[in-house]
């Protein structure tokens, strides 16, 4: 899979970056998660929204899906999409769609000429093209998913958008080939008792507990770049902020050989404890 961020700010307004949006895509499929402020443009400088398969929205803050009012133009006006866009919500979301379209001074079903819109819950399973998404709630200050998501070789990327420390995080992501985390906060003590964003320091400590090869930070504040590469930096590339127009290639990691069960090994199904420990 082919990862290319859009945005690595938060929900205010900077200069060099927009909100968040991250693109994935395999070599037939083309899939957005999150389009926040500013998003919809620079969608248009890779496959543009006619490109796009589907949208995924892990929670309903502006800086995460307030661009899809301008995504929606990118269609024609008034005539039925020949392929509407599949755009999967949170639960609650269609509703909150509508009073978009209603405070944009839009008709009633405006966006759903365009987009194919529907509701995800917890435990289902995503299908667009041949990425397979799987939503886990995470703790935010509002309803939150991250996205578990695998590519067609069984490589494997956990996107996480806004959340609080995790340790279910950690296990989740396990095993993946990158884990995408934000890093909002410069410090926690600002931060609500039910915590609802991470510092870059929790971030890396969240990479580095779920054993991942890859880690890289969005939804920061850019003039913490700096301090937040220092941050990552004792990692040695393990960890870094990534910047909009950031470009990651995603390939399964090799499995290691065992002959007595290539079938495990081949599907990519982890190995029971004791087969591992015999061998
Ligand atoms: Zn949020
Ligand atoms: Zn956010």
């Amino acid at each position: 899979m082919r990862v290319t961020v859009l945005g690595t700010g938060t929900a205010r307004p900077v200069a060099d970056t927009g909100a968040s949006g991250i693109l994935i895509q395999s070599d037939r499929t083309a899939v957005l998660f999150d389009i926040g402020s500013g998003i919809a443009s620079r969608l248009e400088r890779t496959v543009g929204a006619a490109g796009l398969d589907g949208l995924v929205v892990g929670h309903m803050h502006a800086d995460h899906w307030i661009d899809i009012a301008p995504l929606r133009y990118r269609f024609p006006w008034g005539e039925l999409s020949p392929r509407p866009l599949p755009v999967h919500l949170p639960p609650g979301g269609k509703e909150k769609l509508d009073h978009l379209a209603a405070v944009i001074s839009e008709r009633h079903g405006f966006f759903e000429v365009a987009f194919d819109v529907r509701e995800y819950a917890t435990g289902d399973t995503i299908r667009i093209g041949d990425l397979v998404i799987r939503p886990h709630p995470v703790g935010h200050y509002v309803p939150a998913w991250s996205m578990d998501i695998t590519g067609p070789g069984g490589e494997r990327i956990v996107y996480a958008g806004d959340m609080g420390p995790s340790d279910e995080l950690v296990e989740l992501a396990r095993g993946a080939e990158l884990l995408i985390l934000e890093a909002t906060l410069d410090t926690s003590r600002y931060d609500d008792a039910k915590r609802g964003h991470l510092t870059a320091e929790e971030a890396v400590d969240h990479v580095i507990r779920s054993g991942v090869p890859r880690g890289i930070l969005v939804h920061y504040p850019s003039e913490r770049r700096d301090a937040i590469r220092d941050i990552c930096a004792p990692t040695n590339g393990l960890v870094m902020p990534a910047v909009t127009g950031t470009v990651l290639e995603i390939r399964r990691r090799a499995v290691p050989a065992l002959s007595a069960a290539p079938a495990l090994a081949e599907a990519g199904t982890s190995l029971p404890q004791e087969t591992v420990s015999r061998g």
